[in-house]
């Protein structure tokens, strides 16, 4: 992961450790393998981040229900707290041919749902590639963005659902919004990165948006699709984050109609702009107004499904048994457990929430 691209030689150093790879050639771990020598010292194979431009594919296979399926990698965002494209170096995505023969393979092997990721998946950009002629609609030079390549998907056979995993709300376009609310395949679950409600920690941490923008978004989101669920990335404790910023951040969320909230304390990491931002929140101030938020999120949480209560919704259930029970989720990403039954395992069904 990040880790062996940012801090090879701390990793060599550790006893036992015979391989380290980075960011590409990670993706040849057979070959490596094949060649290692026992030695006395760690090898290190890793290249400087600006070198690695190469996509490559790659899903989760452990679950047929779900897969997760990447199509987009890197950034060229430079938000002041984030390490990732030092260690995950520039955007780049798999072509919409590729994706479409990836989820054409996993709906052979009885996947019934993909979700779509990447690190900055909004991002999505291809060059010019033509689609086959049986998923274009305009033809040539179709397929660029990330709007184009949830289109060529909803016109794919055999899978019958797609989540977009997390999107930045600035890359989060009226018409992706307008496409998921008329789908039949793309579920109605948006995750958006907010991060902080004030504009000034906004600036501060070089996002790309004001709070505005992402108000518009939700209530967008909602005014379309009612029973949405909206997840929200937010940060806390960022430095310069005052009790009024941390407050405006706490109202905007309280007001906004959305679902749940994944809540991360800031923490510094090492080579970041944010290092220089003065003052430095203490931490147990940090733990506390994570606290706050995480209270706030279960509030949340339980307002969703309660709204939702009693509705009928297709739920997809899911292949394990733990204690006789299963689990699945409905369109709108409510959890739902029920006493284990093999005809359910791998099914879209109607299901009282
Ligand atoms: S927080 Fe997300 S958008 Fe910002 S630099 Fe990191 S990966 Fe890119």
């Amino acid at each position: 992961g990040c880790y062996a691209q940012l801090k090879p030689e701390e990793i060599a150093n550790i006893h036992g450790v015979d391989l380290v790879l980075g960011a590409a050639e990670k993706f040849n771990i057979t070959q490596h393998l094949k060649e290692l020598t026992k030695s006395n010292v760690a090898k290190i194979c890793s290249c400087d981040i600006e070198e690695v431009t190469a996509f490559n594919s790659s899903w989760s296979i452990n679950d047929r229900t779900r897969t997760f399926l990447k199509v987009q990698d890197g950034c060229n965002y430079n938000c002041s707290f984030c390490t990732i494209p030092m260690a995950r170096g520039k955007s780049r995505c798999d072509s919409i041919n590729n994706i479409i023969a990836h989820a054409t393979q996993l709906a052979k092997a009885g996947v019934k749902e993909i979700v779509l990721t990447g690190i900055n998946l909004g991002d999505y950009l291809t060059p010019t590639f033509p689609l086959t002629p049986a998923l274009s609609t305009s033809g040539e030079g179709e397929g660029r963005n990330f709007y184009s390549l949830i289109q060529a998907l909803e016109k794919l056979d055999g899978i019958e659902r797609f989540r977009i995993s997390s999107i930045e709300p600035n890359l989060l376009t009226n018409d992706i919004i307008e496409f998921v609310a008329n789908s039949n395949k793309f579920m109605p679950h948006f995750h958006i990165p907010l991060q902080s409600g004030s504009n000034k920690i906004l600036g501060l941490m070089r996002r790309r948006y004001k709070k505005e923008v992402y108000i518009e978004r939700v209530n967008l989101i909602k005014k379309l699709m009612p029973h949405c669920a909206i997840g929200v990335d937010v940060i806390v404790g960022f430095p310069g984050e005052t009790e009024t910023d941390f407050q405006e951040t706490y109202d905007l969320l309280h007001s906004l109609d959305v679902s749940y909230l994944h809540v991360f304390t800031y923490s510094e990491r090492e080579n970041t702009a944010a290092l220089h931002i003065a003052p430095v929140v203490p931490i147990k101030v940090r733990h506390e107004r994570n606290k706050a938020l995480r209270n706030l999120s279960y509030k949340k949480l339980n307002h969703f499904k309660e709204q939702h209560t009693g509705e009928i919704r297709k739920v997809l259930f899911e292949a394990q048994s733990r204690n006789g029970l299963m689990e699945g989720y409905t369109d709108n990403y409510i959890k739902i457990t029920a006493f284990f039954k093999p005809e359910l395992v791998n099914q879209i069904v109607d299901w009282k929430v």
